[in-house]
């Protein structure tokens, strides 16, 4: 494949706008796809999340946008450069990306500061310190600069790791599970660092997680892939609130999954009939609820009318299975009157702590905005 360099006219308008465009990519392993047809649009600036279940195509992509995978189908531009086609293939280290990769490995034998320095290519030894030293301020690591990696923790390592990809001040970072060696205390605290180095030195990045929180958490947008697809790209409000599938509604929380037939563009559950618009009478439906959606209170009225099965209007009557503290939420099981009649066991999560005696009775009020319509075999 020839190594030449594709002008920015080559680019559609919307690619030569974009700061990362990947266009009708497909990538196969010994004749196996993983990554099939992708369309992917990064703006400068943006902070786009790749997530998805283990093994569906992220770092295939991420490899391919970088030029560490040799493009088979489809074509990568960045800054309006074709950088990958049927006829071009620029290679990593002319694509001006930053790069930090899980298993990021520091040089055992180079001192923190010039690991951060070693991208610097063609400064000067006094400018390179400089900027060693500025970017090491950055994402607070200024203080170890003339010490050796083996004495830093995992997550110093890799805020160095951070430093050394930012520090030749890429137009393009790309991230790779880059806090999946992190216990759970210090990833929230170096990605909430990176989130914040990043987004205020305007760096344009994709980050590949598998983890659909930090995807929240750190994306201005998300995409979801699953077996080698995009199948949605939104903000995480976007994918969160309005999933397109099951799939993208369960990767995201747990859910309550009840079914339905479908009569009139309705569905029965417990808490009334929910809207089916884009379902026909006699179809089976699935009805995933957030736990969140259900909202707790102790039942008025005691036994008998705790018996009756709610006013289907966004109510429902039900029992406490039991209650437990998460810390920040409460989690309550429960048992309520399915619209067939039988028991259906549900979760709610409330915020703070709500812990309402086992066997209690409660009234469980549903917010709709939270509870999404499938076909059944829709995952
Ligand atoms: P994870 O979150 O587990 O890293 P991923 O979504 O990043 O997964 P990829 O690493 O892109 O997924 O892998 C996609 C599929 O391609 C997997 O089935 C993987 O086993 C396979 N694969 C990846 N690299 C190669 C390779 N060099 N040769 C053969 N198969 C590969």
């Amino acid at each position: 494949m020839s190594r030449r360099t594709a002008s920015p006219s080559d680019a559609g308008a919307e690619a030569e706008q974009a700061a990362l465009s990947l266009e009708g990519v497909s990538h196969a392993f010994d004749g196996v796809p993983v990554v099939v047809d992708v369309d992917l649009t990064i703006t400068p600036g943006e902070l786009m999340c790749l997530v998805g279940p283990s093994g569906c195509g992220k770092t295939t992509i991420l490899r391919i946008a970088a030029g560490l995978e040799e493009l088979q189908q489809g074509r990568v531009v960045i800054h309006g450069r074709v950088v990958a086609d049927g006829a071009v293939q620029v290679p990593p280290e002319e694509r001006e990306v930053g790069l930090v990769f899980q298993d990021f490995a520091l040089f055992p034998h180079l001192r923190v500061e010039e690991n951060a320095g070693f991208g610097l290519v063609g400064l000067g030894a006094a400018a390179r310190r400089a900027r060693a030293r500025e970017v090491l301020a950055q994402v607070g690591m200024a203080g170890f600069a003339a010490s050796y990696p083996h004495v830093l923790s995992g997550g110093q390592q890799q805020r160095v790791a951070l430093a050394r990809a930012l520090a030749p001040r890429p137009r393009l970072m790309l991230l790779d599970e880059p806090f999946s060696g992190l216990d759970t205390r210090l990833r929230e605290q170096i990605r909430d660092q990176t989130l914040h180095v990043l987004k205020s030195g305007g760096a344009t990045t994709l980050l590949v997680t598998h983890d659909s929180e930090e995807a929240m958490f750190m994306g201005d947008r998300i995409a979801v892939m699953r077996e080698g697809r995009v199948i949605q790209v939104g903000t995480p409000v976007d994918i969160y609130c309005r999933p397109a599938c099951a799939f993208v509604a369960g990767f995201f929380s747990e859910v309550n999954r009840l079914e339905g037939i479908v009569a009139d563009q309705r569905v029965r559950t417990p808490f009334g009939a929910l809207a089916a618009p884009d379902l026909r009478s006699g179809d089976p439906a699935q009805i995933l609820i957030r736990p969140e959606a259900l909202g707790v209170a102790p039942a008025e009225g005691g036994e008998a009318q705790a018996a009756a099965a709610g006013d289907g209007k966004g109510h429902a009557k039900g029992r406490v299975i039991t209650a437990r503290l998460l810390g920040r939420s409460s989690l309550v099981h429960m048992g309520v009157a399915g619209a067939d009649g039988k028991e259906l066991h549900l979760h709610a999560r409330v915020p703070g702590r709500f812990l309402p005696a086992e066997g209690s009775l409660i009234d469980v009020a549903l917010d709709e905005s939270m509870a999404f319509v499938f076909p059944a075999d829709d995952d």
